[in-house]
């Protein structure tokens, strides 16, 4: 039996949630004061997920750092397989805003895609 408490993250409330669960899956859930606390911490007990934030290197770029993210959230244990990923990437001015840059990264289905758009004029 594994214990683990959490807080919930959906709404501005914050509530502390406790789950007991195993490997066959969530067995209570306390804590939580409506059902999307719930499904949260279910989600969170079984397979973590989180939105990966960074920022990018973009050649030709008139500001040449851009703010990227992953378009929906990514299982918590890819978050470095991601990083890894990106870090090798080149990215060339222009990009515009919400445009594909890593399709299906690291093999999560969830596009990498830039926050904003880079405009080029990197090289006065
Ligand atoms: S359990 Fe419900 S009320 Fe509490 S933080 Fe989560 S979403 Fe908000």
């Amino acid at each position: 039996m594994r214990e683990q408490e959490i807080i919930c993250t959906v709404c501005p409330q914050g509530c502390r949630i406790h789950i007991i669960g195993d490997e066959t899956g969530v067995h209570t859930v306390t804590g939580n004061t409506c059902v999307r606390g719930d499904i949260y911490a279910r989600s969170e007990f079984v397979r973590p997920v989180r939105t990966l934030t960074t920022t990018v290197y973009v050649e030709n770029a008139a500001e040449p750092l851009l703010p990227v993210r992953t378009a929906k959230p990514v299982p918590k244990d890819k978050l470095e397989d991601c990083m890894a990923i990106i870090r090798k990437a080149v990215f060339r001015a222009p990009i515009t805003a919400h445009q594909v840059l890593i399709a299906n990264i690291a093999g999560t289905g969830v596009d990498l895609i830039a926050s904003t758009e880079r405009m080029e004029g990197g090289s006065v």
